[in-house]
């Protein structure tokens, strides 16, 4: 069986090959890229390898959320997230987007 995750950025359920996958460790609190290595242990979010999915997840708190979890009501929060993302790793993690646009020269921002 296939196994499906859904990306925190648009929330469309994907196999799991096709997501970027980030561990939050759950000592450190350090957000790691998983390529399936196992020893990482802690939360995992999914991103679509999709540049805006990635923009998304990023900019807004959706990772953080995702990554800490459920708060609990009258406990202080078990996990915290090292954020803002190291520069590194947001390179690492645009790195793994399918379309990058590199070799795209028509891309234009919509902003
Ligand atoms: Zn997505």
């Amino acid at each position: 069986m296939l196994s499906t995750r859904i990306c925190v950025a648009c929330r469309l359920k994907k196999a799991q090959k096709d997501l970027i996958r980030l561990t939050c460790d759950f000592q450190s609190g350090e957000v790691r890229l998983n390529k399936g290595d196992r020893r990482l242990s802690g939360r995992s979010c999914y991103i679509c390898r999709q540049k805006t999915c990635v923009d998304q997840a990023l900019k807004g708190m959706r990772l953080k959320g995702a990554l800490e979890g459920r708060k609990v009501k009258g406990r202080p929060a078990v996990r915290t997230v090292a954020l803002p993302l190291p520069e590194q790793l947001i390179q690492l993690v645009y790195r793994e987007c399918t379309d990058t646009g590199k070799t795209c020269q028509n891309t234009q921002s919509k902003e």
